[in-house]
């Protein structure tokens, strides 16, 4: 598969003030230049960002006019809620979605929402939507944290594309070999859509691991150790963050990876120096 033949695109979330907003554009426009397919947005689970995300996919996709994706995540919300936000998206023209199940900050309680999994909520966009939207749901190389074992995670990630998902994007990982593992397994179950692996610069530490902790994205022994070793220097940490990123990058693109999804987390530089690295198109 040619550079030109794959996807590659930037997330953000939506930004919390006025500042931070302003940022997001600033940043979004950067990374618009280097064209990518898409760019996409986090939903808050029970709909914390309801309006945010709807305000800034609308504005990332009308004004800095990259085609932008809203995350959409069940839990929490109603089928009401759903649809309405789904009406909204698909009169704006919006033709992409991440469809998610989601995680309710701690202190929700137990969902209230009346769909339960992500393949539940893809069933429901295309019941409500037909084909209007290109669905991509999330794919768990290193196993989801809540999931019994690979091969009940495999099955349910199977369940999502049989409700209708066309593409996926993974959780970040750090070793190749996990998305090259479940790229072959989830085929041998008649998987044929691209699975996407979703990219997450390394630029400080300790969020990174407290992050990593929670999601269930494994730090290899020899990158966190190094990681520590260096301290309070940011500037060590990045280089040595990029290289073993981009690394890991161009082992990915040269093993059949269909593209690559960044996690921005809102900064420019991370994402455009690994873009760079790479040689990527456009
Ligand atoms: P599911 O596919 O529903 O899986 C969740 C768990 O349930 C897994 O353990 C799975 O094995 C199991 N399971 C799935 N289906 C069934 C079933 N039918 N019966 C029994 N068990 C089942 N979170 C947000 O809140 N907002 C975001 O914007 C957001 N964006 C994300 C983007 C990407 C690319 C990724 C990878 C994750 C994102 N997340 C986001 C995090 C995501 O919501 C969490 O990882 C969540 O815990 C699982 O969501 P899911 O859609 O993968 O769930």
């Amino acid at each position: 598969m040619s550079q030109k033949e794959r996807r590659f695109s930037f997330e953000f979330f939506p930004a919390k003030t006025e500042a931070g907003h302003e940022k997001l554009l600033a940043t979004a426009s950067q990374l618009a230049a280097k064209k990518p397919d898409f760019f996409s947005c986090t939903y808050g689970a029970g709909g914390s960002t309801r309006d945010r995300t709807l305000t800034t996919v609308l504005q990332l996709d009308g004004e800095v006019k990259v085609p932008t994706a809203p995350h959409l995540s069940c839990v929490g919300d109603t089928k009401p809620e759903l649809r309405a936000l789904l009406a909204h998206y698909k009169d704006a023209g919006i033709r992409r979605i991440v469809a998610l199940r989601g995680d309710l900050p701690s202190g929700m309680g137990m969902a209230s929402g009346e769909l339960r999994y992500a393949n539940e909520l893809v069933e429901f966009i295309r019941a409500e939507t037909g084909d209007h939207f290109h669905i991509e749901v999330a794919a768990y190389p290193e196993v989801h944290p809540q999931a019994r074992n690979f091969e009940d995670d495999l099955a349910n990630f199977v369940r999502k594309v049989k409700a209708g998902a066309d593409s996926a994007i993974t959780q970040y990982f750090f070793n190749a070999d996990s998305y090259f593992h479940f790229v072959e397994r989830a085929e041998k179950l008649g998987v044929s859509i691209p699975v996407v692996p979703g990219i997450m610069p390394i630029t400080n530490y300790t969020k990174l691991a407290r992050f990593s902790d929670a999601c269930g994205a494994e730090i290899p022994r020899w990158i966190r150790k190094q990681l520590e070793a260096y301290g309070d220097d940011i500037a060590s940490i990045q280089a040595f963050g990029e290289q073993v990123i981009t690394d890991m990058c161009e082992r990915l693109l040269e093993g059949g990876a269909p593209g690559l999804h960044f996690y921005t987390l809102n900064q420019a530089e991370p994402s455009l120096a690994l873009w760079n690295n790479l040689k990527l198109p456009r």
